[in-house]
């Protein structure tokens, strides 16, 4: 017995990123939603991570709450649904951003170039 197969994860990381706390290092990031359920089950992790506690929604008029993203007629509420999430130790932000209509859209730390759908200000003017 014994001969646990270990395997090790390691994470590619930006080093210019800095000031980053644990938890927004574990914090698995989508680079492109090819399939509308890759955006749902992003949706989902990023409630979790609401629900967890450790992360705050962002509310402004610019975003869509997390779990308003359909209607009562299940289709999707705006052809560009942007959510924000920020961490509530270290402040970091991570935006989500999903073309329903073209298709398309990531999940990502903020503060490299992302998307900004017609925002006047950046979002972590806050
Ligand atoms: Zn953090």
């Amino acid at each position: 017995m014994g001969g646990g197969v270990h395997i090790q994860i390691i994470l590619k990381m930006n080093k210019s990123e800095n000031n980053m706390c644990e938890i927004c290092m574990n914090v698995k990031l989508y680079d492109h939603f090819y399939l509308p359920k890759i955006y749902l089950e992003c949706n989902n992790y990023m409630k979790q991570l609401v629900d967890s506690g450790d992360f705050e929604q962002i509310v402004d008029s610019r975003l869509i709450p997390l779990d308003k993203i359909k209607d009562e007629n299940d289709c999707w509420v705006d052809d560009i649904i942007c959510h924000e999430i920020r961490c509530k130790k270290c402040g970091q932000h991570f935006s989500c951003g999903v073309n329903t209509y073209h298709g398309g859209g990531s999940f990502e730390r903020q503060g490299k170039e992302m998307f900004r759908f017609g925002s006047s200000k950046p979002a972590q003017s806050l």
